[in-house]
């Protein structure tokens, strides 16, 4: 097997009702035990990199780690994904390096923190489809600044995230706009902003309505049915996750983050990309935390992170559950760039669009 385009791969979650999550790396480890997890229950896999990961790992080592999984794990698709992308420049060298995927976000300028005007992110999310789709790649575009409602304002996480107060006209994407955006831009999947946030600190109650409008999304899917839609910082910050990080040592402040049932609404109204950092972080590191308070003597890296591994497996297999991508992976043939060029080329993918919506 190969690697997979997003498009290839949301197209199938779509026909089939099912969501992906998409996990970030940036290390062996993480890669292994995701890999582990989608083996164990037949998932296919999106892999997201940001450019903090990007230049944690560095490229090579990120896009030959990657060559690695694909070559050990023959029987999952997998796609790579560029998460965050501040400019063309960084989804240009993403895909140099082998990404089959990116995300162009234009909601913010190429600082990550000034928040960009629509004809601004509409022109260079243009400009990166027209690139992306000459090889076949895939983007994902972004409308609506992604931050909390409850205190409206962005949760930086490496160095990205938008500076200053926001309104609500901000932090929730306009459902009309959505349309003219997907219309102009041509992407082939679509991030919106409903109120989730990055990071661990996302809600500072149980979400309702109030400061999770999923109604945005349903919204947004009525009027787009065949937009492949992203959900963004939907981390479930689980409470026994929280709870063991803090009983070995850690000091982290009661958090709530999106509870999974609102994460399964959303993939019954298309949302077809799940995107998940905090909660693998933080598997990981209250693994670690455990070793260190349990183990006092111990000085073996891998007696750390083998626990951690273990602790990420399990989590992202239960996300696989949860989404329904278990199951999916063996069917799938990936279609390679080369050939995904040409039906871009001929219209074929966007026809396909159009003559769905009609
Ligand atoms: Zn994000």
């Amino acid at each position: 097997m190969a690697k997979i385009t997003l498009r290839q791969l949301l197209d199938d979650a779509a026909e089939r009702g099912y969501g992906v999550p998409a996990f970030n790396i940036n290390n062996m480890e993480q890669g292994l035990a995701i890999m582990e997890a989608a083996s164990a229950v037949d998932a296919p896999v999106i892999i997201q990199a940001s450019r903090g990961a990007r230049s944690y790992a560095g490229d090579i080592m990120l896009s030959r780690m990657i060559d690695a999984l694909v070559e050990m794990f023959p029987h999952i698709p997998l796609c790579l994904h560029q998460d965050h992308g501040n400019s063309e420049a960084t989804c240009a060298t993403a895909i140099q390096h082998g990404f089959t995927s990116v995300m162009m976000d234009g909601s913010l300028k190429a600082d990550a923190t000034t928040v960009a005007d629509y004809t601004y992110n509409v022109d260079i999310t243009r400009r990166v489809v027209q690139m992306a789709h000459w090889i076949g790649a895939s983007v994902e575009g972004e409308l609506g600044v992604l931050g909390s409602l409850e205190h409206g304002s962005s949760e930086k996480e490496d160095g990205h995230g938008a500076e200053g107060a926001l309104g609500h006209d901000q932090l929730l994407t306009d459902p009309d706009q959505a349309v003219e955006f997907v219309g102009a831009t041509e992407v082939d999947a679509l991030a919106i902003a409903m109120g989730t946030s990055h990071g661990a600190y996302k809600f500072t109650r149980k979400p309702d309505g109030e400061i999770l409008a999923m109604r945005v999304v349903e919204e947004i899917h009525r009027r787009l049915p065949n937009t492949h839609l992203v959900m963004h910082g939907s981390s479930s910050v689980p409470q026994p996750l929280q709870d063991m990080f803090n009983a070995f040592g850690g000091e982290m402040p009661q958090t709530w983050g999106v509870p999974i049932e609102e994460i399964v609404l959303g993939i019954k109204h298309g949302v077809r990309k799940v995107n998940i950092d905090t909660d693998c972080r933080l598997a990981m590191t209250a693994a670690f935390r455990k070793v260190a308070l349990q183990s006092k003597s111990e000085f073996d890296p891998r007696k750390f992170l083998k626990p951690a591994m273990d602790a990420l497996r399990d989590l992202c297999r239960e996300r696989f559950e949860q989404f329904g991508t278990a199951g999916n992976a063996s069917r799938i043939r990936p279609i390679p760039l080369a050939e995904m060029a040409r039906r871009y080329r001929s219209g074929a993918l966007k026809s396909e669009r159009m003559t769905k919506a009609a």
